[in-house]
């Protein structure tokens, strides 16, 4: 009988969040398969490629201790032999798609994040996948291309896991100082604050107001780069009231980027 592989694709410092995958592919396949690998196709110039935080010995033990069978560790040049520039093919991502919420900001990341989990999913050829639900954009993204390209592989999402303030888990949480740590968690309380306001009717630019407000009135350190709303399947709406939705923003904290999310 053939063993089923589950696959969990990170770019590593690992935390909290992404043990919870871990352990939901360790409890449904025979085999679990990790991969750790800091895309740089995903970066744009400006953004924090060089500066993202590694330590694989820690995520080593790390892995170690969630009973990983199996770490895939690739180097630059074993995903891209030929460089970056000597590319003939990538994934193409429809620019309505990648022109919504994180896409409009981060031009070329989605493309980069599609070219590397397909090809990820080629080398390591598992039968379920698990991603985080916290980068919403990007789940729907893998959905439609597993859709799209006729993939053999089964899409799992996980919801976010938060610090016990709620403050959504990243990597990336280890760039905010002392101070900014403390306020943090305000980006997800205030999220939720307008959920009703929404819910009650109120248009989504009047939220985004509030939501910019509030933040800024805490604290000068808030910069919100977009809030809006789209269906689950990531299709602008024009409604609150019915269907499901999702609420998702993007709030700069001193320098450092952070993204949250809720579905309701
Ligand atoms: P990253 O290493 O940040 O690229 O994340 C690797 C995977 O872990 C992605 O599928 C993320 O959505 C997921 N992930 C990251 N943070 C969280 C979190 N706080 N809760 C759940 N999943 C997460």
């Amino acid at each position: 009988m053939t063993q089923s592989v589950g696959f969990v694709p990170t770019m590593g410092y690992l935390h909290e969040g992404h043990c919870m995958l871990i352990r939901a592919s360790k409890q449904e396949n025979d085999i679990t398969i990790v991969s750790i690998f800091v895309n740089p196709l995903q970066f744009g110039p400006t953004e924090d490629l060089v500066n993202y935080p590694r330590d694989i010995e820690r995520d080593k033990n790390r892995l170690e201790a969630e009973g990983v069978e199996l770490l895939f560790l690739p180097k630059d040049d074993d995903i891209y032999p030929n460089k970056i520039s000597g590319m003939v093919t990538t994934v193409a991502v429809d620019e309505a798609f990648s022109s919504r919420a994180c896409g409009t900001f981060r031009q070329g990341h989605f493309e980069g994040v599609a070219t590397i989990v397909l090809k990820l999913f080629n080398i390591v050829e598992p039968n379920r996948a698990y991603f985080g639900l916290k980068d919403y954009q990007q789940f729907v993204l893998i959905q439609r291309m597993i859709h799209d390209l006729n993939l053999k592989v089964t899409l799992h999402g996980l919801p976010t896991h938060r610090e016990p303030d709620g403050l959504a888990m990243s990597s990336r949480n280890t760039y905010l100082t002392e101070q900014d740590r403390v306020l943090a968690p305000m980006i997800n309380k205030t999220l939720h604050e307008i959920l009703p306001l929404l819910r009650e009717g109120g248009s989504i630019a009047d939220g985004r107001g509030i939501f910019e407000s509030r933040l800024t009135d805490l604290s000068s350190r808030f910069r919100v780069q977009y809030l809006e709303c789209y269906d689950r399947d990531f299709n602008p709406v024009t409604t609150i009231i019915e269907g499901e939705r999702v609420l998702v923003t993007a709030v700069y904290l001193g320098d450092v980027r952070l993204i949250d999310n809720s579905l309701f």
